[in-house]
């Protein structure tokens, strides 16, 4: 195991070129390598198999693009190619798998979106990068630190004070929650587990500081911005979680709570209106015809039945409050 600092487990990254085998290795939730080539040969990009260990950060590469984010179930356990009669990868039989829980990133990650002259700082002996910054021919390779604890923090899966953790590794079928980073005081990187949030939010804020509000319009800090389920996420079924168009970012200065409460609701022009509940105070009522009249930007074809939804949802709570 990868311990370090009193037995605190230190997790590796690792960078793991899929290419076509991406589609039946994510399907089935795990990385394969066989042990030899056709010329009876060990190659180090499959050796490195063995050196994975549970727990540790794999990025999943396919197509130019980071496709997913996984974590080591198991170590690498001997196993029949899973690709038999399923792809042209056949060349050999007997291998050896790892068992991985993978988080499909929503928006993948383009090799582009990694700035080149970092892509080459990170070359070194068994780095997925080459000299040009380009991606080296072969399986699974050591992603230096710097290089995952970047890509982690692009893709918001760097714990943020305030995220509510756990320790426990969840089942791979469970797709609410995001394997996090947490770096310790000591630059130890822990791997944690956190209810699933920073994909929506990228997709939102990108790498954005400032961002427009969906409801009133005004352009506001990063910070005053919320990640605001159109429809409230409890009745989401699974394929609407997974829409990253069930979100909109809604300011904190009070659009945010008014919209989910139900004082305001959206029409099917997609423009706001007063909602189910009624404003009690005058003060709530100022602030909410200030919004009536407004166009929401996040109202599109796709985005009404969240709208929708959200408006019938409060007329029948509203008569019970
Ligand atoms: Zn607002």
């Amino acid at each position: 195991m990868n311990f370090k600092h009193g037995g605190i487990f230190v997790a590796k990254f690792w960078w793991v070129n899929q290419g076509q085998s991406y589609k039946w290795e994510s399907a089935l939730g795990v990385m394969w390598a066989p042990h030899v080539n056709e010329d009876g040969k060990t190659q180090h990009h499959w050796e490195r198999m063995d050196r994975v260990q549970p727990g540790d950060v794999i990025v999943n590469y396919a197509d130019m693009q980071i496709r997913a984010i996984s974590t080591a179930l198991t170590d690498a356990r001997p196993a029949a190619n899973p690709h038999v009669g399923l792809t042209e990868l056949e060349w050999e039989k007997d291998g050896r798998e790892i068992k991985l829980r993978m988080q499909e990133l929503e928006v993948p990650m383009h090799l582009s979106d990694v700035p080149e002259a970092l892509r080459k700082s990170w070359k070194s002996y068994g780095s997925p990068f080459n000299i040009k910054g380009g991606v080296n021919q072969g399986y699974l390779f050591e992603l230096p630190e710097e290089a995952g604890l970047w890509i982690m923090n692009e893709l918001s899966l760097v714990a943020e004070a305030g995220d509510d953790l756990s320790d426990v590794i969840p089942d791979a079928g469970e797709s609410e929650t995001d394997a996090v980073i947490v770096v310790g005081p000591d630059g130890e990187v822990v791997v944690k587990f956190r209810a699933e949030h920073g994909q929506l939010k990228k997709h939102l804020f990108g790498g954005k500081k400032e961002s427009e509000c969906a409801l009133c319009g005004k352009l506001l800090p990063r910070g005053l911005l919320v990640t605001s389920h159109i429809k409230k996420r409890a009745e989401c079924n699974p394929g609407e979680r997974m829409d990253k168009r069930v979100v909109m970012a809604a300011c904190a200065l009070g659009c945010d709570a008014v919209y989910e409460r139900g004082y305001i609701k959206v029409s099917p022009a997609g423009v706001i209106e007063i909602g189910p509940r009624i404003s009690a105070t005058e003060h709530l009522s100022a602030f909410v015809n200030d919004l009536v009249g407004k166009k929401v930007s996040a109202f599109t074809p796709h985005t009404a039945k969240y709208f929708a939804w959200h408006a019938k949802w409060h007329a029948r709570t509203a008569l019970h409050v």
